[in-house]
């Protein structure tokens, strides 16, 4: 694809990311998604002027214009990341034929999905049923569909990857009473095992546990004494980010063939 229409489809990306902003912020607040937006603060009304994704809050220097008080950081980051994820999917998937075009919308869709998912749990440590069941949805669409060649076609091995995946954490749960993972994560894993396949779908979960591990050591010696152990910490995101990174940049940290051929060989 060519800059302009990447730059356009960034552009694109952080309009429908302040959306997902609303979307995400005032789900299970009984205040809907219509009405105009207003200062979490002192109930301003907002102009145009103060909506311009990631332009508003930098110009503001992220503080309302009129009581000054601070806006979240949510929102310039989701605009961007929503941006970002449109950018790449468009690189990575672009609609060149009708199926190929399918594909791209599947995609679009499905970080929409994800972006909310994230920025929802990172807040609440919980990922709303009815964004992760369309998520799934959307996942054995494309599954259906099998616009991707490189990651799987449609077949039963594929489509027992999704359960193969989100069992497991769906028996630390119940093992758990829900102490070491959330239910929310299992139906995360059933979405990225549809859509990536069991091969991709294992290194991208194996990707999500050492990002998550990294962070979660950075986190304790930067909060050395303010720790406490039982901080929840929210998986959905790294789960999503280790999604991303083989989808995107086809990470293999390890050869599912190699450990299928070694296990025949050994078994
Ligand atoms: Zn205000």
């Amino acid at each position: 694809m060519d800059n302009l229409s990447l730059i356009l489809s960034f552009i694109f990306g952080t309009v429908i990311g302040s959306f997902l902003n609303v979307v995400s912020l005032r789900f299970n607040t009984g205040t809907g998604i219509g009405g105009r937006s207003k200062c979490m603060s002192c109930g301003t009304t907002l102009t145009w002027k103060e909506l311009i994704p990631i332009f508003s809050f930098t110009v503001q220097k992220g503080a309302c214009k009129k009581c000054r008080s601070k806006i979240s950081w949510q929102y310039p980051l989701v605009e961007f990341m929503a941006g970002a994820l449109f950018v790449l999917v468009f690189m990575t998937f672009p609609p060149t034929s009708l199926l190929s075009g399918l594909t791209t919308f599947i995609y679009i869709v499905a970080s929409c999905l994800l972006v909310v998912i994230s920025a929802y749990d990172i807040k609440h440590k919980i990922i709303p049923d009815q964004f992760v069941y369309t998520f799934i949805l959307l996942s054995l669409i494309n599954l259906c569909v099998g616009g991707v060649s490189w990651l799987h076609v449609p077949s039963i091995p594929a489509l027992i990857a999704g359960p193969l995946l989100a069992l497991p954490f769906a028996f630390l749960w119940w093992v758990s009473k829900g102490r070491w993972m959330g239910l929310g994560d299992a139906k995360l894993l059933l979405g990225i095992g549809w859509f990536l396949g069991l091969s991709w779908g294992v290194n991208a979960l194996i990707l999500a546990f050492w990002i998550a591990a990294a962070v979660s050591v950075v986190w304790m010696l930067a909060t050395y004494k303010r720790f406490k152990s039982r901080t929840e910490i929210p998986f959905g995101p790294y789960l999503i980010l280790g999604m991303y990174l083989v989808l995107i940049f086809r990470i293999q940290v390890i050869d599912m063939q190699l450990v299928k051929e070694l296990l025949v060989a050994y078994l």
